[in-house]
């Protein structure tokens, strides 16, 4: 893995040529600005995605200053995405913004920090696991279902890039069973957490995959049967053994 020290290195390369050529389309032509906000649009998230995988993969490390200009140029883009992709990165929380100095990324959890996000999931997940069995419709079961059919096998390799589909799916199923169990306050203190981001930032192995995955289809299994304490039990088992995962990060040396 490439660690970026300076955001002068070349690590930007491949969305900088692309960068260019949506630039010079519309900057060159002088086409009016109403035109240019799918292009805008586009962009902007393009800048976004690949600031965050490298954020997520490490390559620009935890407490790294980021300056606006200095990213604009490396992507051969203005500062207007940049500065977007940014505030969405600290809606995210893995940037903060510096007064005057621009942004600089966010530590990782320690290991306190990461029993203290897996205490309150364990608080609010199981529980709600419970409530979503007993509210289970066929309609949310095919949800369910569908949602399982996403990420139907293990990523291979431990860079963002390799397991971001892993983590998505991970995000939106334990949201979607929040939502089968119909607390919006819940909800709503969970999103807050950016657990999934967090926790997937410090560290990932390829065989994280595979236990998570099964684990989730004995999750939604209870849930579709609509068996309350299986659910329950079932997400308590999936969360302690994400729990022991993480944990076992800070007894050896990061993978990457
Ligand atoms: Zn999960």
């Amino acid at each position: 893995m490439k660690v970026i020290r300076d955001l002068s290195s070349d690590a930007f390369g491949s969305l900088s040529r692309g960068a260019q050529i949506v630039t010079s389309s519309h900057e060159a032509r002088g086409r009016p600005s109403g035109a240019l906000i799918p292009r805008r649009n586009s962009l902007s998230d393009e800048v976004y995605r690949r600031l965050k995988s490298l954020i997520m993969d490490g390559s620009i490390p935890p407490g790294m200053r980021i300056n606006i200009e200095n990213v604009s140029r490396q992507l051969a883009v203005s500062p207007t995405p940049v500065r977007e992709s940014l505030a969405r990165l600290e809606a995210d929380e893995l940037v903060h913004k510096l007064p005057l100095k621009g942004y600089r990324t966010t530590d990782l959890l320690d290991q306190d920090g990461v029993r203290e996000i897996y205490d309150l999931r364990l608080l609010l997940e199981p529980p709600s696991a419970r409530l979503a069995a007993q509210r289970m419709t066929s309609e949310w079961a095919d949800s369910l279902r569908q949602e399982m059919a996403t990420c139907g096998r293990a990523p291979e390799g431990s860079d963002y890039e390799a397991y971001q589909a892993l983590a998505s799916h991970d995000e939106r199923l334990h949201g979607l069973i929040l939502a089968v169990a119909g607390n919006a306050m819940v909800q709503n203190a969970f999103a807050r957490t950016h657990c999934h981001l967090h926790i997937f930032r410090l560290s990932y192995v390829d065989t994280f995959g595979t236990h998570t995955l099964r684990e989730h289809q004995e999750v939604v299994d209870a849930l579709v049967s609509g068996n309350p304490a299986d659910a329950e039990s079932a997400m308590r088992d999936h969360l302690s053994a994400s729990r022991t995962r993480m944990i076992s990060r800070f007894d050896r040396p990061p993978v990457r």
